[in-house]
Order: structure tokens, then C-alpha cells, then sequence
């Protein structure tokens, strides 16, 4: 339970002692993610009086008038209730699944997120395992750091050739466009499912928009970019997988509950599946077991926007958010238009 006494960020405090005279009122009090703090520039908190929360503890009761979580915190009614003063929930991710948008809703409560800004990191880290997975990179090191390379054999490590072969996108929004694009150049038939037809993406990439089943029968790799909601949760099960072509290729940098993680398990087991690249689970940071063990998979811990400048305008677009709802003015990346 944090609680916001002693916690003030030193330069709001500044703030409202003079360095800023247009600041006559006592500073807004937030909530803002700990592991945010090395990001975050000290005039993008001007103004706030900050409480910094670590994420594993819990939201206590405060008149915090915003909140900043990462996608690991769940806020729903609980919290909101904790929380009577609360004006914003500026998330940091594009992603907002752990936040109770209708229960924020009906108290008048906003929710951001923040778009765009991760979209070339995510779409880059997709195809970092779309071609560890193709060329069986994780096999390829784990031979050289165990020593048991025996020099150069035209039948050593086999991968699969991306040219001609087909990427299936579930979801085609910002990320999964991105994806989409950097496909043209490996000669890569594209095809999508989504809700709504993406006719510049058509146009540009030569992708061809199908149904879901089509997508999972025809993909060479099926690539998931699509948010986790009631209709897209389990997608990924035993039933798809086994529609899925031998030997094919999924790849998740969406999230992790898109998929049944034993279902996946047993299928890369079997044998009939290819390989799996994943970067989210449905229970992060815990991965299940049998998948954790399964053979032919790349497994990397939730790093889709882990760039540098990618985290960087991730946080300064959350606390922008906070910045002009608290300043009556309309947020920047609203969840609800
Ligand atoms: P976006 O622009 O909103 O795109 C989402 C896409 O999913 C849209 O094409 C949407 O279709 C489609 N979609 C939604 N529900 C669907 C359904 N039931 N059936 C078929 N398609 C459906 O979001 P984004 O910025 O690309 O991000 C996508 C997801 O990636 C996020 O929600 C987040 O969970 C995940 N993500 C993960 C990481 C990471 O670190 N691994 C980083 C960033 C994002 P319409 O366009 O027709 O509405």
C-alpha cells in the first residue's frame, strides 16, 4: 500500500516554489509507475506532485487525480474505487487490456494509451522472431555455445526460405501493417484478417484480405497483432492449430492469451508445427511449463518497444496525457474517440 506522504517529486515542489510563476495552485497529485522514473525529464513532471509506485504494490486509497500504470497492473473497479478523484488513466502501452474501460467509463474516468510511438520497435522485434524461427537461430547458438559444432555440413540446421512462402496477419492495424510492409522486400505473399479492409495496405503491399480460416490454413507463418478482447482470447487453440499447415511458423509479439499455451505445447512436441516465436504469456512473467520446455521455440520476455527512444515516448506521451486532462484540455491518445 503506498501512500503519497514524503513521495512529492522534488520538482513540482520547485514548480510551485518559483521557477514557474504561471504555477499558483498546489501541484496535482499522481500516480505514477516507479520503473517510469529514468525515463521521464523533469520538466515533463512539472506541476505534478508525484507519487512513484512500485509494481508490486497495490494501489491504495489516495485522492490521486491520475494514474500512470504499465500494462503489468490491472486497474479496474477496485482501484477506481480507491481512487474517488481519479481523472485519467494514461497507460503506458498501446495495448489496454488491464484496464476496466468500462468501469473507467462509467465514472467518468479517461483511458490513453500510447500508439505509433512503439510500432516500428514492435514490428522489428516480430521479425527478429519470424527469422529466428525461419533459420532455427536458438538451435544454431545453443550448438556453438556448447561446443558441439563440427564444422560447416550442407545438411546442418535446415531452415525454411521466406521467398514465395505466405505471412499471414491476424490483426492488420499499425502493427500488424508494419509487419505487413517489412514483408515486400523478403518476397513474401501477405494475406490479413482484420474487421475492417485496409485498401492502402492492399495497395502497397499486395496483401489480400481473408477470413479466419483461410488465414490459418494458408500461412507459412501466422503472425498474431491483434488486441486481446473476449472475441480474440484462445484464438490460437488446439482446434487452429491443428488446421495450420505442417511445419508452419506462429509468431505472437501481441498478447500472450491470444493463444492456449498447452495447446501450442503439444503441437510443437507433435512435431506438426514448425516453430513458435513468442514475446508475451498469458500469465508474464510465468510461462507455462510444458511450453517452456517444448522444442522449436524462440521465447523472449515481453521486449516488443524495448528500444531506448521507443520507452522513452512511451512514457513522455502517458504523462502528456495526464498533463492535458489536468490542464482541461482533451487527451492526446484517448482510448475512446
Ligand atoms: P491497432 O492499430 O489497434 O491494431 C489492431 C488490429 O487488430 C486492427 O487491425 C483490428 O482490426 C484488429 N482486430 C481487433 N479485434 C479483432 C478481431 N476480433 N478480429 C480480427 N481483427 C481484430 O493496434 P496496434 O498498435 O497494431 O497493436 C496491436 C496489439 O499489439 C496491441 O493491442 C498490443 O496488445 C500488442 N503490442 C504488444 C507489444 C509488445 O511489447 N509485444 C508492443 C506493442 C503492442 P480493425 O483495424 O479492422 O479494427
Amino acid at each position: 500500500m503506498v501512500e503519497g506522504a514524503g513521495l512529492e517529486n522534488r520538482y513540482a515542489r520547485k514548480g510551485i516554489e518559483g521557477s514557474n510563476p504561471s504555477l499558483s495552485v498546489l501541484p496535482h497529485r499522481v500516480l505514477i509507475a516507479a520503473e517510469l522514473r529514468g525515463l521521464l525529464e523533469p520538466d515533463q513532471l512539472e506541476g505534478l506532485d508525484v507519487t512513484w509506485l512500485p509494481a508490486d504494490q497495490p494501489v491504495g486509497k489516495g485522492d490521486w487525480v491520475a494514474i500512470v500504470p504499465l500494462l503489468s497492473r490491472w486497474v479496474g473497479g477496485t482501484e477506481l474505487k480507491y481512487l474517488p478523484s481519479l481523472r485519467i488513466v494514461a497507460n503506458c502501452a498501446v495495448g489496454y487490456d488491464n484496464v476496466d474501460v468500462v468501469a473507467a467509463e462509467m465514472r467518468k474516468v479517461i483511458v490513453t494509451n500510447t500508439p505509433d510511438v512503439l510500432t516500428d520497435a514492435t514490428a522489428d522485434l516480430t521479425w527478429t522472431l519470424i527469422l529466428a524461427c525461419a533459420r532455427r537461430v536458438v538451435e544454431a547458438i545453443d550448438l556453438v555455445r556448447a561446443e558441439q559444432w563440427r564444422g560447416w555440413h550442407p545438411e546442418l540446421l535446415l531452415g525454411v526460405e521466406l521467398r514465395g512462402r505466405t505471412l499471414g496477419l491476424f490483426g492488420a492495424g499499425r502493427i500488424g501493417q508494419a509487419v505487413g510492409r517489412r514483408a515486400v522486400p523478403f518476397g513474401l505473399r501477405v494475406i490479413y484478417a482484420a474487421r475492417t479492409a485496409k485498401p492502402d495496405f492492399e495497395r502497397d503491399t499486395g496483401a489480400v484480405r481473408v477470413d479466419w480460416s483461410r488465414l490459418v490454413t494458408e500461412s507459412d507463418i501466422l503472425s498474431l497483432h491483434a488486441p486481446s478482447t473476449p472475441e480474440t482470447k484462445g484464438m490460437i487453440n488446439g482446434d487452429t492449430l491443428s488446421r495450420m499447415k505442417p511445419g508452419a511458423i506462429l509468431v505472437n509479439t501481441a498478447r500472450g492469451d491470444l493463444i492456449r499455451e498447452e495447446a501450442l505445447a503439444i503441437a510443437l512436441e507433435g512435431g506438426r508445427l514448425g516453430a513458435a516465436g513468442l514475446d508475451v504469456y498469458t500469465e508474464e512473467p510465468t510461462i507455462h511449463p510444458r511450453l517452456r520446455a517444448a522444442p522449436r521455440t524462440v521465447l523472449l520476455p515481453h521486449i516488443g518497444s524495448a528500444t531506448h527512444d521507443t520507452r522513452r515516448k512511451m512514457a513522455a506521451i502517458a504523462v502528456a496525457n495526464v498533463q492535458a486532462v489536468l490542464a482541461g484540455q482533451p487527451p492526446l491518445t484517448p482510448v475512446y474517440r
